[in-house]
């Protein structure tokens, strides 16, 4: 079975063949227009997809050694995303499997995220747990099969990735600012400075109060002396990350406890942060969790976790009929 994925919900362009479930390649092509407004810019990450769309796919399918007329099937990006963004990756999808007359599947991207573990060992056993943390969403998800799962605790406002980067941009770094913090954190005391947790009701979180309270801090410190976020660069950064992965973890432990599983993983963006991978590995050691924390390459958008859901949905026939809209708000479905 070979299967041709692409994703575009953001601003990453990504192609992935995988063939009988192993993913044999992933290109992506990363969209750098946005930087210079510190943020994704929709209507630029539609453009830019345009444009990337066909090499991109060319390439996967080339060093795949794979021609047009061996696909069995063709997955896109479903949602949840940028309406503009995924209309580019679904409407080069269904043109695709319409013209080779072969399957179309529709893949919810935050379940992709989760899936990123199957792609290579060491994979989880169900049920486990996710902790899913990226630009847009941060939720905890109890993972009862390929396509079965359940959000047991979500943010409430702001996404983790979305508060690094909101919060970087408050402190003068560019986009996107969640890796810098990162590597300014590690040269830092994480317990420099203090800053106040909003407590959440059961599994939930919210990252908006901390935005707002870094804001204030630093004005308050900025009138006092103007090199202050020059001066303490590394010891800010440091403090941010660890109220905010602290938090993260904080819920993920009582998760861990209300469900009686000890198989933890984490997806997303976020997954990638130095911080968070630590201190998991800190918690784990002591919990007697078992960890799993996919490759770098796999944490962050990419068509490869697209592939592997596709992959699933197409051993259960799972298949997305001509006229399938893209759904920029796609909730999980349990199957
Ligand atoms: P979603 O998957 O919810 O639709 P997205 O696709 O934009 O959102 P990802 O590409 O999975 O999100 O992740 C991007 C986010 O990860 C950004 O917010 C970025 O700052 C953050 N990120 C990446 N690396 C790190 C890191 N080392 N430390 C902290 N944050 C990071
Ligand atoms: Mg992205
Ligand atoms: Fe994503």
């Amino acid at each position: 079975i070979t299967i041709l994925a692409i994703e575009s919900s953001c601003d990453e362009t990504s192609a992935s063949v995988i063939q009988n479930g192993k993913v044999l390649n992933n290109i992506v092509a990363t969209q750098s227009v946005h930087e210079k407004y510190g943020g994704v810019v929709p209507e630029l990450a539609s453009r830019a997809h345009q444009q990337h769309i066909i090499p991109v796919v060319d390439q996967a399918l080339s060093l795949a050694n794979i021609k047009k007329k061996d696909l069995n099937a063709v997955a896109f990006t479903q949602g949840p995303g940028l309406l503009g963004a995924l209309l580019v990756g679904s409407s080069f999808a269904k043109s695709m499997a319409s013209a080779l007359k072969i399957p179309l599947i529709g893949v919810n991207h935050m379940q992709a995220h989760i899936l990123a573990h199957f792609i290579e060992d060491p994979k989880p056993s169900f049920p486990f747990l996710c902790l899913t943390v990226s630009g847009g969403h941060t939720q905890i998800v109890k993972v009862n099969d390929y396509l079965d799962m359940e959000i047991l605790g979500e943010t409430k406002d702001d996404a983790v990735g979305e508060a690094f980067d909101k919060i970087a941009k408050i402190i003068g770094l560019p986009y996107p600012g969640g890796p810098m913090i990162d590597k300014y954190a590690k040269e830092g005391n994480p317990e420099a400075f203090s800053f106040p947790e909003t407590e959440m009701p059961g599994l939930n979180y919210s990252f908006s109060g901390i935005k707002t309270a870094v804001l204030y801090f630093l004005q308050n410190h900025h009138q006092k002396d103007e090199n202050f976020v020059k001066d303490n660069l590394n010891d800010i950064c440091a403090s941010v990350q660890h109220r905010l992965i602290t938090t993260l973890l904080q819920k993920l432990k009582k998760a861990a406890k209300q469900t009686g599983i000890n198989q933890i993983a984490i997806a997303g963006g976020v997954s990638a942060n130095s911080h968070l991978r630590e201190q998991l590995n800190t918690l784990g050691q002591k919990l007697n969790w078992e960890i799993f924390i996919p490759k770098f390459e796999y944490c962050t958008d990419n068509a490869g976790m697209i592939a592997m859901a596709a992959h699933f949905k197409y051993l259960k026939e799972d298949f997305e009929n001509i006229n399938a809209a893209p759904k920029p708000r796609m909730k999980f479905t349990a199957e």
